[in-house]
């Protein structure tokens, strides 16, 4: 923790919190908090450990609506058995869906593997891409696989925006966004240089397990002087008005 960031937190207790953070101590202070939050929260899914683009994007397809505990306990046989595209490319569909029966979903799951490996075979030599660009225009990849796959396979800087992650910023910023993809541009601002994954996985998790969508839990989570949810559901009116003001200017930044 550095000691700006410390004295950051310190002068934010007890006082309006627009009125001492400037837009780039705010930036600070969200990265540094989510980062922290995750480093004690962190859980070893495989697909976390050993990270690869291709691991990532398995991962991905293997997630849709299964939780990461099924997944977990399929996952290694699924790798072991399929350790790169063109050996999906290369097996018949009906051993794939065989292969992810246990997950259920198996044939829309084999179905979008075996085209998903067609495309990266055919197209980028069985490599999976490493531009936004292209992955998202592979079949069945949106924004959130993209940066997922950019952020946690290739280690470079990327913002991963699921559902959970939209509803969070929601009531963080108190921005009412018209589809998920309006996030993007204000999360290319807050995804830092250094420790995006660790930023991106606490957004997810924090999204997931703390902002939850049927109640919030407040209390646990680390940004909560600083939301605008928060401070509105406490009453703070104007400091929930001047903080999402200055959400609102992140957006908008010029750097
Ligand atoms: S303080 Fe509450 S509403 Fe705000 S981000 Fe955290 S859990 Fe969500």
């Amino acid at each position: 923790m550095s000691g700006r960031s410390s004295a950051g937190k310190d002068r934010l207790r007890g006082s309006s919190s627009c009125q001492v953070l400037s837009r780039e101590e705010l930036i600070e202070e969200v990265r540094r908090r989510i980062i922290e939050w995750e480093k004690r929260h962190w859980a070893p899914y495989p697909w976390r450990v050993k990270r690869s683009p291709y691991y990532i994007l398995i991962a991905e397809v293997l997630l849709k609506r299964t939780t990461r505990q099924a997944v977990a306990r399929e996952f290694h046989k699924f790798v072991q058995r399929y350790p790169d595209f063109y050996s999906i490319h290369n097996a018949p569909i009906g051993d794939i869906e065989k292969a992810l029966r246990n997950l259920g979903l198996y044939r829309q799951r084999a179905k979008q593997l075996k085209e998903l490996a067609k495309a990266i075979v055919e197209k980028y030599n069985g490599e999976v891409p490493d531009t936004w660009e292209n992955l998202v225009s592979l079949p069945g990849i949106g924004p959130y696989t993209a940066g997922a796959v950019l952020s946690f396979g290739y280690g470079k800087k990327a913002p991963v925006l699921d559902s959970n992650v939209a509803r969070l910023l929601t009531r963080l910023t108190g921005k009412q966004a018209k589809k998920l993809d309006d996030f993007l541009r204000l999360l290319w601002e807050l995804v830092p240089d250094e420790g995006h994954d660790y930023f991106n996985y606490g957004l997810i998790d924090l999204g997931a397990v703390i902002c939850h969508y049927r109640q919030p839990y407040c209390d646990k989570c680390p940004l909560s002087d600083i939301c605008v949810y928060r401070l509105r559901s406490e009453g703070k009116e104007e400091e929930a008005k001047c903080l999402e003001v200055l959400y609102d200017s992140l957006e908008h930044r010029v750097t």
